[in-house]
C-alpha cells in the first residue's frame, strides 16, 4: 500500500496517559508500519499549534486533576476539532480523554470539565470505582465482535441523541454500571472506557479505525494486508470473558 499517508495528533500526552494508553498510538503506528501506510505523528500539548487536516486523533486517560487543565486547553480548539470531526477525522478517546469528548464531566471535587461535545454524553463522578476486566461486543467488525480491556473509572457516562454505544457490555461495568452499554461512537469519533492498552489487545478495531482514516483522507474503501495477530490475539483470548 505504497504512497498512502494518514496523520494522527495525540492529544496532551503529557497529561493524559495513564495505565499505558500510548499503547494505542504503537499499536496504530506500527500496523500501518507493516503495511507500508506512512503514518505521521504529531504530540499536541499545551502551548502547541493546531492546524487542520488531521486524519485520526488520539486522548488518553489521566486523574480528574488532568483533566481540570485538558478541559480548558480543549476549548481553545473546541471549534476546530468540531471542524475535523464533522470532515470525518477518526477521533478515539479513553477513559479520561473519552469523558471529555461528550458535553461535560462533573468530577467530585471540582467544578464542571466542559468537553468537546463531539459526542452527545455527559459523565457523573458517581460513588463507586468501576475496576476490573472488560468484554464486550460489537456488530460492526466483520472479522471479529469482541473487544476486550481493562477499566478503571468513577465517572458514570450517559449517551443521548445520535450517539450510540462503542459496544455492548458482556463482562464489566462499562459506562455507567447499569445501561450494558460500554464507550460511544458518533460518526468517526469513538470513545471507550477500556485501558489496556486497548487497541493492542483488539487488532481487528485497530485495522477498523486505519481503514475509517484511509476513507476519509482517500475517498474510497482500502482492504488492509492480513497481519500475523497470533501474538495480539492470544493477549485478547487472556483477557476474554475474565470476571476478576
Ligand atoms: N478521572 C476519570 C474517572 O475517574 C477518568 C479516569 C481514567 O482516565 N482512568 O472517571
Amino acid at each position: 500500500m505504497g504512497n498512502l499517508k494518514l496523520k494522527l495528533v495525540h492529544l496532551y500526552p503529557l497529561f493524559l496517559n495513564i495505565y499505558g494508553d500510548a499503547g494505542n498510538i504503537k499499536a496504530l503506528q506500527k500496523r500501518c508500519e507493516w503495511r507500508g501506510i506512512e503514518l505521521e505523528i504529531q504530540q499536541f500539548n499545551i502551548g502547541d499549534t493546531l492546524e487542520a487536516g488531521t486524519d485520526m486523533f488520539f486522548i488518553g486517560g489521566g486523574q480528574d486533576r488532568q483533566q481540570v487543565e485538558v478541559s480548558h486547553e480543549l476549548q481553545k480548539y473546541k471549534n476546530l476539532l468540531t471542524e475535523e470531526y464533522y470532515n470525518d477525522a477518526v477521533f478515539l478517546g479513553i477513559c479520561g480523554g473519552y469523558q471529555l469528548m461528550g458535553e461535560y464531566y462533573q468530577p467530585h471535587d471540582a467544578d464542571r470539565l466542559l468537553g468537546l461535545n463531539i459526542l452527545d454524553a455527559y459523565t457523573e463522578a458517581g460513588a463507586t470505582r468501576f475496576i476490573g476486566n472488560v468484554t464486550a461486543s460489537v456488530d460492526y467488525i466483520e472479522d471479529k465482535q469482541t473487544i476486550v480491556g481493562f477499566e478503571n473509572h468513577s465517572g458514570l457516562t450517559y449517551l443521548r441523541g445520535d450517539t450510540t454505544p462503542m459496544a455492548k457490555i458482556i463482562v464489566g461495568n462499562g459506562n455507567n454500571g447499569m445501561d450494558k452499554t460500554e464507550g460511544a461512537r458518533a460518526r468517526n469519533a469513538f470513545g471507550t472506557y477500556l485501558h489496556g492498552s486497548f487497541l493492542p489487545k483488539n487488532p481487528h478495531f485497530a485495522d477498523y479505525l486505519i481503514k475509517l482514516a484511509l476513507k476519509k483522507r482517500y475517498n474510497d474503501d482500502f482492504d488492509l494486508e492480513p497481519l500475523d495477530d497470533t501474538i495480539e490475539l492470544k493477549a485478547h483470548e487472556s483477557v476474554l470473558n475474565k470476571t476478576y
